[in-house]
């Protein structure tokens, strides 16, 4: 499945079980999915973070949560596509109760050629007519002549799952330890960096990008799975999270400062509402944001240096690659296999 520059006679395993420990720093998405693999490998693993349980300072707290291959393809190179669909095996093997209940692509009659377009350039859907629509969404019933179905898409709630990680890193033998903000240069072994853009002290080509968000709760609407509007100007995602919550997501903005302006919440807003007018009596329970690491290309990078791995630049498909990208590092410490596309080995 992966690319390699030569599996069989790749570079020698940096490190066997036994004499390296492996430190990861960094307990967001990225960081908490390599700790759990190299910990279930057998290795000795402690994860670093620099801020408490509620991982307030990480962008994966803010993040909608989809794991969604097939529609990320309509803006993404297919690496994305290709590591996003292993993810989802890791997913399903290490979280069996993750929903996989698909995802539904809707537009509004006057975007009929954006929808069109989106269908275009995606796969793994099935189109649906305004029946089909309310059949597997019946909040949705006699709101959009027609729909795309990608049956085999999921979603997390990063806020729970991000937690769930971390107890199913310590059940595998892990250590957690919060508030711990070490340096680099002081730890043998291996180290994994999965600081997120906090690591831009080392890689000053990252960026943030900045991602908005807005949770409101109703009881009037009910979905089953994330459902994205197709807009010119405002496309729209909303992610059911049970008990009548639903985020409203995603602004991407070339901005660094972390507060919601009046625009992007009018704009999240009015299309929830152009969605289902329900929204509009919904309760507005919190504004929020996060930045996104990316490289210039927008691409995740696992960089080697020796026995020092950057893991960054997961931009807007933080938990739909974090399993993949720990699977591949593990092989790579391991067995010393090279995937072309994300390794740079120094
Ligand atoms: C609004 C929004 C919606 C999104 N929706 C999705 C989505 O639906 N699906 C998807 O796949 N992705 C989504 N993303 C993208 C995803 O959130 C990111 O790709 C992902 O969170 C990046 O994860 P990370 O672990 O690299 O960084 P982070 O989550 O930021 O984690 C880095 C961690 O490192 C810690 N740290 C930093 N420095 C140190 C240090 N010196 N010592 C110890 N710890 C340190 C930080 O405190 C932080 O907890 C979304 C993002 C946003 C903003």
């Amino acid at each position: 499945m992966y690319q390699s520059s030569d599996p069989q006679r790749g570079r020698s395993p940096v490190a066997s079980k036994s004499e390296s420990p492996v430190s990861v720093i960094g307990a967001g998405i990225a960081g908490a999915w390599q700790a759990l693999l190299f910990a279930q490998a057998g290795h000795t693993v402690t994860l670093h973070e620099r801020s408490g349980s509620e991982m307030t300072q990480s962008t994966s707290h803010w993040a909608g949560g989809m794991l969604a291959p097939w529609c990320e393809a309509e803006a993404s190179e297919p690496v994305i596509v290709r590591l996003g669909i292993r993810s989802l095996d890791l997913w399903r093997e290490n979280f069996p109760q993750t929903p996989f209940n698909g995802s539904l692509v809707v537009a509004h009659a006057r975007d009929r050629a954006d929808f069109e377009r989106f269908a275009r350039l995606t796969s793994g859907h099935r189109r649906l007519d305004a029946r089909g629509v309310s059949e597997i969404e019946p909040s949705l019933e006699g709101r959009f002549r027609d729909g795309l179905f990608y049956a085999d898409e999921g979603h997390v709630e990063p806020r729970r799952v991000l937690p769930q990680l971390h107890a199913r890193l310590a059940a595998a033998g892990g250590t957690i330890k919060f508030n711990s903000d070490p340096d680099p240069e002081d730890i043998d072994g291996i180290v994994i960096d999965c600081r997120g853009l906090a690591a831009r002290d080392t890689q000053p080509e990252l960026r943030g990008v900045k991602g908005e968000m807005i949770i409101v709760e109703t009881s009037e609407v009910e979905l089953s799975r994330p459902l994205r509007l197709i807009h010119p100007r405002w496309p729209l995602y909303v992610i059911p999270r049970g008990d009548g919550r639903f985020m409203l997501g995603a602004t991407s903005i070339e901005a660094e400062d972390t507060g919601v302006s009046v625009r992007s919440a009018l704009e999240l807003l009015g299309a929830a509402y152009a969605v289902h007018p329900a929204f509009g009596e919904a309760r507005i329970i919190e504004f929020g944001s996060g930045l996104r690491p990316a490289y210039p290309d927008n691409l995740p990078r696992i960089a080697v240096h020796n026995h020092k791995i950057e893991v960054n630049g997961l931009y807007r498909h933080g938990f739909l690659l974090a399993p993949a990208l720990a699977e591949l590092t593990l092989f790579y410490v391991e067995r010393g296999v090279i995937d072309n596309e994300v390794m740079q080995c120094a």
